[in-house]
């Protein structure tokens, strides 16, 4: 079973993933917690220029390209290997964030998108995908409170200095996703508190693995 997590800053992805690796591994499942950008050697090397805005100076489209290689480099590297091995694999964000961050507030056209998407995935889709939803400036908070708690162990992220409304763009654009995919989406209030969105996501992963 392939699982992405998917949302805005804050949402709190990264603490519910874990929860949830812990939760399916009590059940006695074989669990592989991974993330994007990154998730492989090579894809954490790409990971590390994009981030640390070396990127910056090649646009959108080779930042875009950067992105889709990493994914590729992951897929084949990491993500397949382990769905082969039977193993559940949840991945901290996946093609859907190539869409929204690239595709909608990039301004890079749908077909490019869609394109590199399939080069990277290379056939394989995620079973499905919890997208944590949050209003924008509740998201906005949550993070500038993390990145000053955690004493920053990465250069200041520059795409969290960006505004609120574009923030909300891409929230609109995760339940567009959501809406268009109904099969494969599930949309997740973030609002609540840890707990109550923990249980709502190992709800959600227990029925499609029961399914
Ligand atoms: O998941 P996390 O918030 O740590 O992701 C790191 C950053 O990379 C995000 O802040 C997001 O803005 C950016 N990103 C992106 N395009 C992707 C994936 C992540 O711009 N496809």
């Amino acid at each position: 079973l392939f699982v992405t997590f998917e949302g805005g800053e804050g949402a709190g992805k990264s603490t519910q993933i874990r929860r949830l690796a812990a939760s399916l591994e009590e059940l006695g499942n074989a669990v592989v917690l991974t993330r994007e950008p990154g998730g492989s050697a090579g894809a954490e090397a790409v990971r590390h220029v994009i981030l640390s805005g070396a990127a910056e100076r090649f646009g959108v489209r080779t930042e875009a390209m950067l992105f889709a290689a990493a994914r590729n480099d992951h897929v084949e590297e990491i993500i397949r290997p382990a769905l082969l091995a039977g193993k559940i694999v949840l991945c901290d964000r996946f093609m859907d964030s190539s869409r929204v961050y690239q595709g909608i507030t990039g301004n890079l056209d749908t077909a490019f998108v869609n394109a590199l998407e399939q080069i990277a995935i290379n056939g394989l889709r995620p079973d499905l995908t919890l997208i944590l939803d949050l209003p924008a400036e509740e998201g906005l908070k949550r993070a500038r409170t993390r990145s000053l708690e955690a004493g920053s162990t990465e250069a200041p992220d520059r795409f969290e200095k960006e505004e609120i409304d574009v923030h909300e763009k891409r929230r609109q654009a995760f339940l567009d996703i959501a809406s268009q995919d109904a099969e494969r989406c599930r949309v997740i209030d973030a609002s609540k508190d840890a707990d109550a969105v923990a249980n709502a996501v190992l709800e959600a992963v227990l029925e499609k693995l029961n399914a």
